[in-house]
């Protein structure tokens, strides 16, 4: 079955071929058969018309964190009341996800897809490491890929507090029997390279044998305080280093040289008061960006990548146009990825229709509602109309 959208105002290709004005799409078999102007099109049975309204591609999500219960409305107020942000606040949401059933966290978790997709979001990357002990962990990572391909095993979280005082046996732990528990289910092993959390020399071990097991790197690093996180994630080919806000000169270069991209996670900087990262800085050295929510529920409690774009153009130095690259074609790049997160012949038919005229109102208009429809592989998923 075919369907074409045509009268499409402003198309962003979030590919080198920019933008496009007055445009139509060919969605074929959940594809994009078709992309070219409006007058070149052939009808087919079913056309949309767009009136003008401006397409993207879907958001591509590469880093979050849904699978969890409880809330810490309390913690993220006192830390507007003046407290300091630190790793550690993770320990009271293991607490509550270690008690909740199966059936509570699938339950939340499809909330959270749902009002993801109805912002425009099409892919979304989801962690574990709200569990810190072989069951839950097992738990998490299966509750995961019922809802997305894109699965990260992230054991190595932080230490949990039975482990206080043995990090590098809760790190044998997380190598050896939680590896084995959660592998067969995930594509991505993390750690959280931190001061608080995971030494380098830990998070060396931790992703060398999420490696060997066939699950591919990914890190974060660089949030808190400066590291040595970068030189780790690329010197293992990690697909994306997550947050960097302390980065050196050298650093910056490395990654710039990498197939690593550096994923800016703005609602962090934004729950946490910490100062934003200098994206301008990144993408004028050539390193590829990719923004994503960190949807958690101590450091980013939002799922909204327009909200998360107009912090990176308001509070980053982005242009409008770099920052939806970023959410989209740079977040496949981060996932490795190439059949997402563009608007081009072949690619998945995951599509957001705006309702507005240009891309550059998901900044103008920060906190209005401005997703029309959303597609993904040429299905209907979320429509306001
Ligand atoms: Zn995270």
């Amino acid at each position: 079955m075919s369907t074409l959208i045509t009268g499409i105002g402003e198309l962003s290709t979030c590919t080198d071929a920019g933008i496009l004005d007055d445009a139509a799409v060919l969605i074929e078999g959940g594809r994009i058969a078709w992309v070219g102007p409006s007058a070149d099109a052939s009808p087919v049975p079913t056309i949309i018309d767009a009136a003008g309204r401006a397409l993207i591609p879907g958001f591509v999500d590469s880093h979050s964190h849904l699978v969890f219960a409880g809330d810490r409305a309390a913690e993220f107020e006192a830390r507007m009341a003046g407290e300091r942000y630190a790793a550690g606040g993770i320990r009271s949401t293991v607490a509550a996800t270690r008690a909740a059933t199966d059936a509570a966290l699938r339950e939340r978790l499809a909330g959270f897809i749902a009002e993801m997709q109805a912002q425009g979001t099409t892919t979304v990357e989801i962690k574990s490491g709200y569990g810190l002990d072989v069951d839950t962990e097992r738990r998490l990572v299966r509750l995961a890929a019922e809802v997305t391909g894109e699965v990260t095993f992230l054991g190595a979280h932080v230490v949990p507090t039975e482990f206080a005082d043995a990090p590098d046996a809760y790190v044998d732990l997380v190598i050896g029997p939680m590896l084995d528990a959660c592998a067969a289910d995930a594509r991505w092993i993390d750690v959280f390279c931190e001061e608080g959390a995971f030494t380098v020399e830990q998070s060396r071990r931790v992703l060398e044998a999420g490696i060997t097991r066939g699950l591919m790197p990914r890190i974060h690093a660089g949030q808190l305080g400066p590291g040595e996180g970068v030189r780790l994630a690329v010197e293992l080919g990690a697909a994306s280093l997550d947050h960097g806000t302390y980065l050196s000169d050298a650093d910056v270069a490395a990654l710039a040289a990498s197939d690593t991209v550096l994923t800016l996670l703005p609602g962090v900087e934004f729950s946490t008061r910490q100062p934003y990262p200098d994206a301008r800085r990144l993408i004028d050295a050539g390193v590829t960006v990719a923004i994503a929510c960190d949807t958690n529920p101590g450091s980013s409690f939002t799922s909204s990548m327009p909200f998360c774009i107009a912090l990176a153009v308001r509070e980053m130095g982005m242009t409008p146009a770099e920052a939806l690259r970023a959410a989209t074609a740079g977040g496949a790049r981060a996932l490795r990825r190439d059949d997402i997160g563009v608007i081009a012949a072949g690619a998945r038919a995951d599509l957001v229709l705006l309702d507005a005229p240009s891309h550059v109102h998901l900044s103008y208009r920060p906190g209005v509602p401005l997703v029309h429809s959303v597609w993904k592989d040429g299905v209907l998923i979320a429509s306001r109309a």
